[in-house]
């Protein structure tokens, strides 16, 4: 399949440089100067995987405004804040045989792709993986090969031979996807679970282990979590864990699973970039404003995620 990444930064690297191994024609569309640079001077991306192995891969590299290709399938992968500017550089090559496909964590991207590409041809996901970007043209792949998993639905629930064959190439990716069959309640989910984790490791700085650890750790997360499940709940919107398996989940991914790696929020903040906490516990307190419910805590700490922002800039 022909696949434009858009956003060649952490995880656009990482599910290109995945899908181009296994077989496909892949491009890596990004606007950010110092890392087209590098990656140009170098003749490729360096990868990593848990900082070992550091070795040169190759990679067709455009701007919005060079390329002039026609993929079957974009993918997208930027941050949040970014998205409507990509949209706008890279509007000239879309076409409506194309099909948008994101993981992107939070949530707001979605009525975003819809300004440019029909419902039938959106489908939306989650990653569970992790992934760094130490600085221009090089990326580090967390975990093993194989490790992570994505779970991706498309947006009118009716999966077609596209989404069939996109699940296909990103099983041969060893990619690990699932299908599922309710689109909001995936992406809901995995907004949820980031409201917690990312949020919390990035107010205290702290590796995610350092929270699981923490004796009150689950009553942290219960808060959190009962707030957003409340919420989702007035707004009929079926999440696919139930709360205690969502604290679960949050328990064996900062214990177990990842107890040394910092969310992405984190890594924003200490290099200076805006946070996504406005589509993360921000979204979930507006949602919740927009069914009479006070997200307290969400709001609290997307205000205190503002604060620690604040703080950093002025040091
Ligand atoms: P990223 O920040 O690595 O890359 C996104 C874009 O920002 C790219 O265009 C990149 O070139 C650019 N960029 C990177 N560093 C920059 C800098 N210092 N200054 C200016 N531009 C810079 O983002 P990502 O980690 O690939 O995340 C994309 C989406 O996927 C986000 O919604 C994120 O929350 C989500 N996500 C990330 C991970 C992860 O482990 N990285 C896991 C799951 C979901």
């Amino acid at each position: 399949m022909k696949f434009a990444m858009i956003g060649a930064g952490a995880m656009g690297l990482r599910y290109g440089i995945l899908l181009q191994e296994a077989g496909n024609d892949v491009t890596f569309i990004d606007t950010w100067q110092p890392h087209i640079d590098k990656i140009r001077e170098q003749g490729g991306v360096y990868q990593m995987r848990d900082h070992q192995d550091r070795h040169l891969v190759k990679i067709k590299l455009e701007t919005p405004e060079s390329y002039n290709g026609d993929p079957d399938m974009l993918i997208f992968f930027t941050k949040q804040m970014q998205l409507n500017e990509y949209l706008r550089r890279c509007a000239h090559f879309f076409n409506d045989r194309q099909y948008a496909f994101t993981c992107m964590n939070g949530m707001g991207h979605i009525e975003k792709l819809q300004k440019y590409f029909a419902d039938d041809k959106i489908i939306g996901g989650t990653a569970l993986i992790a992934t760094v970007l130490p600085g221009p043209g090089e990326v580090d792949f967390m975990g093993k090969r194989g490790a992570g998993k994505l779970n991706m639905c498309p947006l009118t629930e009716n999966p077609d031979e596209m989404t069939h064959r996109l699940f296909d190439e990103l099983q041969k990716a060893k990619m690990n996807p699932t299908l599922t069959d309710d689109f909001t309640g995936t992406l809901m989910t995995k907004v949820i679970f980031n409201s917690v984790i990312n949020t919390i490791c990035t107010m205290f700085e702290i590796p995610m282990g350092e929270f699981g650890n923490f004796p009150g750790a689950n009553d942290m997360a219960r808060q959190l979590i009962d707030e957003a499940y409340d919420i989702c709940a007035r707004a009929d919107i079926h999440l696919v864990s139930s709360r205690q398996e969502e604290i679960h989940a949050i328990d064996i991914n900062t214990r177990i699973d990842m107890p040394l790696h910092y969310p992405s929020m984190y890594q924003d903040m200490t290099k200076d970039r805006p946070t996504e906490v406005d589509y993360i516990n921000g979204y979930i307190a507006a949602l919740g404003r927009k069914y009479h419910y006070e997200a307290k805590t969400h709001l609290f700490v997307t205000q205190a995620v503002h604060l620690a922002e604040f703080h950093r800039q002025n040091l």
